[in-house]
Formats: C-alpha cells, sequence, structure tokens
C-alpha cells in the first residue's frame, strides 16, 4: 500500500514539475498569493499585464482569487512583494454587481475603455458602489441609460448600459442601494454593466479600488 502511494506521490509530483518546468522556461517566477493581495494589485507590482497573467494561469474571474493560490507571472525575473489591499480611508467601494469580468480598464485596439465590463443576466440589481448624490440619471449616446453618482473627495462612479435607472438626480443614495437594473441599451453587446470610477473627473481602473 504504502509503495503504491510513494509512486502516486511520485507521479503526481513529476507532472507538477513538468509543468514548472515548461512555464519556466519561457521565463518567469511563481507568485504565492498573500493575504489582501487581488490580482490587480500582483500584476501592477510586476507591471505585467493582468490579462496575459489570467490567461496564462486559466482564470476567469481575477476576482476570485485565493490565498496561497501559485500564480505564474510571465517575464517576472524574481517574486517581489505585493503591497496588500487596504481600502482607503476616505472612501471605499464595493463592486456594484457580482457577474463576470469581460472587459478591462486601459487601452482597445482603436479606443480607450474608461471603465470595466461585468456581464450578467438582464434585469440583475446593480448596487451603489458607495454613499453620494445622483448627478445624472437618463439616456446617454453610446452609454445607453446611465447614472453618474458623486461622491466624497471628488470621486464619482459611473453606470452604463442599464435596462431602467430607479433613481433620479439629486437622490442621496447610500452604498448597496439599488439603483438600476442590468440591461443592454446604448452601444452594447448583450447585458452587462459599464463601470467607472472617476477621481477629479479623471477615470481610474476601478479594480485598483475594489477588493
Ligand atoms: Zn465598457
Amino acid at each position: 500500500m504504502a509503495k503504491v502511494l510513494a509512486i502516486f506521490l511520485i507521479l503526481l509530483s513529476s507532472c507538477t514539475l513538468f509543468e514548472w518546468t515548461i512555464k519556466e522556461e519561457k521565463g518567469g517566477v511563481w507568485h504565492t498569493v498573500n493575504k489582501g493581495e487581488t490580482l490587480w494589485r500582483i500584476a501592477r507590482t510586476y507591471k505585467v499585464d493582468i490579462e496575459l497573467i489570467a490567461k496564462e494561469n486559466g482564470i476567469e474571474d481575477p476576482t476570485k482569487i485565493s490565498v496561497g493560490q501559485k500564480i505564474f507571472i510571465p517575464g517576472a525575473k524574481e517574486v517581489l512583494k505585493v503591497e496588500p489591499f487596504v481600502a482607503e480611508k476616505r472612501l471605499e467601494f464595493i463592486w456594484p454587481l457580482s457577474g463576470k469580468l469581460t472587459s478591462y480598464f486601459g487601452k482597445r485596439i482603436s479606443e480607450f475603455h474608461k471603465g470595466i465590463d461585468i456581464a450578467a443576466n438582464e434585469g440583475t440589481k446593480i448596487l451603489a458602489s458607495a454613499e453620494g448624490v445622483v448627478t445624472y440619471s437618463g439616456f446617454y449616446g453610446n452609454y445607453g441609460n446611465l447614472i453618474i453618482i458623486t461622491h466624497q473627495h471628488d470621486f464619482s462612479t459611473v453606470y452604463a448600459h442599464n435596462k431602467e435607472n430607479l433613481v433620479k438626480v439629486e437622490d442621496r443614495v447610500k452604498q448597496g442601494d439599488v439603483i438600476a437594473l442590468l440591461g443592454n441599451t446604448g452601444k452594447s453587446t448583450g447585458s452587462h454593466l459599464h463601470f467607472e470610477i472617476r477621481s477629479k473627473g479623471r477615470a481610474k481602473d476601478p479594480l485598483g479600488y475594489l477588493e
């Protein structure tokens, strides 16, 4: 019995080693996820594209990585220390819905994507990411049905392509309040939320603010 187990373990470990060797030959390091680290923070620390890391590791949902998970960082020369996520004391944001992250912040072929896209079923409730005041609620071109909430410290959040807006201008909303239903309005393919976080009017990568 012990012998069978030993053979099994050797097989198991050699398979793992084999995979590791192949990856390492391409150049890169294995990073072990520590508490408070997000894929976005890891990618930023190593200065490697988050989509590349997700693809290389077969990670479908970059918001669901776990402590102790080993992640291959292509192109990295050494393991680096990642600053853990600490919510900014002055303002905390939550995910406006849970769904599938289908598009990242950043440059696309011909344009710059100012937010992230989160796909889910039409009609899914969209929540206010932080407390604030509604400063726009209406139809706006490519954005379709759009809501903008203005927060403290010159932050604002943008929610686009909604099926229906449930708040109006000057409404006060608390974090987690339902503000809209997920839709496919404006320039959109499939029901999803286009979500932006802006600081002083400039779009920031929302993944830097979301745990
Ligand atoms: Zn988008």
